[in-house]
């Protein structure tokens, strides 16, 4: 095999040291201060006079020292080819994350490389003022490279698996064909409710006028029965057809309050007025063939509001014919009226009657919304709490509901 030792020769430097067996001692040195010591170090940077190559420091075989330079090349090269396939990688993937601990890891990896280099170079160029430089700044390099990982290690932590991932775009993909899914419902929902509301304003106009006509007529007969004694045995169908009449017009008026609201057409007609005295009219109205229910009004009796008096009546009224309606075992309806601030009242009317479920409360107020199984038995359309709170709510109000299933409700309104 062809040595490339250098031959066992003495260099300058060795006129210092005294060579025993193929150990290189070297001479004492004269004690300088650390100051002169730190301006040698970096003016004989690559000065190599003060140290033999290492092939000649101690007693190394042929195989010995070879192996330990292969394999500090080989560490150095691997140490020089993983930085490059990081640095490909920061360069290409513009926005990858913790660039600044990869860029930390790229120094470090090439600084400790360097240091296996500058080792095996040693045999040759016995430059230890260099490696010892290059040693200090792979330590402070290795140093700020763990605090930085150490930083970022909750963050590293949470970095989410190309697995999770996956598993996260998928659910994320079903959640926006539901939502899309949901969206095409809701605009297929809102179709059939505009097609419906067009149905109901042409319905109830065109029920209107038949109507009033037939009320009129009722009228003229009621007249000539009351007038014409012959006719007595007539009259209590008469009071029965205008009865009936008279519902009919309540249900249309709703119908067409409705197509009002969504339209955003219904309009207010503001005075100021008693509040109590809308009351009393509203009891005498809504209770005048309803001698079961007691109405009991209680609390400031002189409050005067400035609000649309007749849209006001009709949600008093259908508060108190709901009452009346959902309470037909318990007589006793209590209205209290109660002074606010800035000129507002609160309006709350209570029965002892059949109550609404809990899970129910929250949809009282919405449109065409009737409690299933307790409301069955009594008629209506579930469109009087509607009205009354789109009322309610264009009067800047608030409306609400407090309600046990068995004992009874109370609905207020603020105006
Ligand atoms: P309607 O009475 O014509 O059904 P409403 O809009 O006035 O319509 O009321 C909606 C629903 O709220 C009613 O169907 C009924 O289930 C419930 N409800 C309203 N008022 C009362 C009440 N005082 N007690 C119990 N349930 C009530």
């Amino acid at each position: 095999m062809v040595s490339l030792k250098p031959n066992a020769i003495l260099l300058k430097n060795q006129a210092a040291c005294a060579q025993c067996d193929g150990h290189v001692i070297l001479k004492p040195k004269q004690v300088a201060g650390i100051g002169t010591q730190v301006q040698e170090f970096f003016s004989k940077l690559f000065n190599t006079n003060d140290w033999p190559p290492r092939w000649h420091c101690g007693n190394w075989t042929d195989f010995h020292g070879w192996l330990y330079i292969v394999s500090d090349l080989l560490i150095w090269a691997s140490y020089f080819a993983i930085p490059l396939l990081l640095l490909q990688i920061v360069l290409k993937r513009k926005n990858i994350p913790f660039t600044k601990i990869f860029w930390l890891f790229i120094a470090f990896i090439l600084l400790c490389g360097l240091t296996h280099f500058l080792d095996a170079v040693i045999f040759w160029w016995p430059a230890y003022r260099l490696s010892a430089l290059l040693r200090f700044v792979t330590g402070i390099v290795s140093v700020v490279t763990v605090a930085g990982l150490y930083k970022n290690l909750p963050l590293i932590n949470n970095l989410r698996t190309i697995a999770e991932l996956e598993v996260e775009i998928e659910e994320r993909k079903k959640a926006e064909q539901e939502a899309c899914n949901q969206q095409l419902l809701q605009q297929h929902t809102k179709e059939l409710m505009q097609k419906k509301d067009e149905f109901m304003s042409i319905a109830s106009h065109e029920l209107k006028t038949p109507i009033t006509s037939v009320k009129a007529s009722l009228q003229v007969v009621k007249r000539l029965v009351s007038t014409n004694k012959s006719l007595a045995p007539v009259s209590p169908f008469v009071e029965k057809a205008s009865n009936q009449v008279n519902r009919l017009t309540g249900i249309i008026n709703e119908l067409l309050d409705v197509t009002k609201i969504q339209a955003g057409k219904l309009e207010l007609a503001e005075t100021e007025f008693l509040l109590n005295d809308l009351i009393n009219e509203c009891i005498e109205s809504c209770l005048i063939d309803n001698q079961k229910h007691q109405v009991v009004v209680a609390g400031n009796k002189k409050i005067s509001i400035y609000a649309d008096r007749n849209r006001i009546e009709q949600v008093i009224c259908n508060l108190l014919t709901n009452d009346v309606k959902y309470s037909p075992a318990n007589p006793q309806i209590i209205i209290l009226v109660e002074g606010l601030e800035n000129q507002r009242a609160k309006v709350s009317v209570t029965d002892q009657g059949i109550g609404i479920p809990e899970d129910k409360i929250e949809e009282v107020f919405d449109r065409f919304f009737r409690v299933e199984n307790t409301s069955q038995s009594f008629s209506g359309l579930g469109l009087g709490l509607y009205i009354s709170s789109e009322i309610i709510k264009r009067h800047q109000g608030k409306i609400g509901v407090c309600s046990k299933l068995g004992e009874g409700s109370t609905f207020w309104f603020t105006i």
